[in-house]
């Protein structure tokens, strides 16, 4: 068997397609555009990169964006101010704080401050827990574990009584799309550094989500034939034969899933373009949220 590839690239250019059909129309009926509010403190390059690549998605969509770039020696009141401008300006409806923040600066706090209306992250502790609840919903969820639900989605799964395995418990990953993976009725095992015997564990898996953080740790003879995998890794990995000297490569093991899963993800071209997504299709649903109750 050969999976089937989940095309993330293609998934997400359709969706933005569509995000930028929604903005214009949001611009002719409200007078202005959809904004995204950022807030970056400090030079590591990874977040800048990040952050341009959001800002510059966001941009040919037709949402504009408003940063506030702190140096890395600012202050938790710096940072706090930041984020309080955000919430009042009302051209920004959604609020990106970009993490990990230097270690000056309590990032619980900052998180907390952020509007729950702008949450667009959706890593406001109270967005986090009522996705934890059973009959509550989040107004918004997690970009990138959103990101894998779509793909799920996408891909056909009847997530329902499934066995879902995530390696991986971390707040921004592991965690969120564990919650999401429960909502949707699948049974869910979440495995992490101290779990034993995790070949085992995955091998049970009719859906696979791996969030660790290293390259090509889970192997194509743990995966269960006909088994769904999102792979969310991205792993940099020395590559001599490529003009960069490197290349991303994921959590699992991807020529020794391929031919036993049903259905996987790249590395890059998966989890990583639908992550940018969701954040635009949050900023969105944000920008209607509080032009309707400005409206009334
Ligand atoms: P993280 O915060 O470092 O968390 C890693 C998680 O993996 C932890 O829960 C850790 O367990 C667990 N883990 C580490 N080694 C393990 C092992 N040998 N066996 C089982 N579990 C293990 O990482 P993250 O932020 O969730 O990111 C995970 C990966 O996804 C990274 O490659 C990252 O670059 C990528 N990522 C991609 C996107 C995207 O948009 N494509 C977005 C976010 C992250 P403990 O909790 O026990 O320490």
């Amino acid at each position: 068997m050969t999976a089937t590839i989940i095309d993330g690239v293609e998934i997400a250019n359709r969706m933005r397609a569509e995000i930028a059909t929604q903005a214009a129309d949001f611009k002719q009926t409200y007078g202005y555009a959809p904004g995204l509010g950022v807030v970056l403190v400090g030079d590591n390059p990874a977040s800048r990169q990040y952050v341009r690549m959001k800002q510059r998605a966001c941009e040919q969509a037709g949402i504009t964006s408003v940063s506030h770039l702190l140096p890395s020696t600012a202050t938790q009141n710096e940072v706090e101010a930041a984020v309080h401008e955000l919430n009042d300006d009302p051209a920004v409806h959604g609020i990106l704080v970009q993490l990990p923040m230097p270690p000056q600066i309590d990032e619980e706090r900052v998180l907390r401050l952020v509007s729950l209306e702008k949450d667009v992250d959706g890593f406001h502790p109270l967005n986090i827990g009522l996705l934890g609840m059973k009959g509550r919903e989040p107004i918004f969820t997690p970009a990138t574990p959103t990101g894998c639900m779509v793909l799920l989605d996408e891909v056909g799964v009847d997530l329902d009584g499934a066995n879902a395995v995530v390696v991986g418990r971390s707040n921004i990953v592991g965690l969120p799309v564990s919650l999401m993976l429960l909502k949707a009725n699948a049974t869910v095992t979440v495995c992490h550094s101290r779990t034993k015997n995790i070949a085992d564990v995955v091998r049970g898996a009719d859906v696979l989500i791996a969030a660790i953080g290293r390259p090509e740790y889970i192997k194509g003879d743990w995966i269960k034939p006909g088994a769904v995998v999102i792979d969310v890794g991205s792993n940099k990995v020395d590559d001599p034969t490529s003009e960069r000297g490197y290349r991303f490569v994921g959590d699992v093991d991807y020529e020794g899933a391929l031919n036993v899963a049903g259905a996987i993800t790249k590395v890059p071209g998966g989890v990583g373009p639908m992550t940018i997504t969701m954040l635009m299709v949050n900023t969105m649903k944000a920008a209607r949220f509080l032009a309707r109750k400005t409206a009334m």
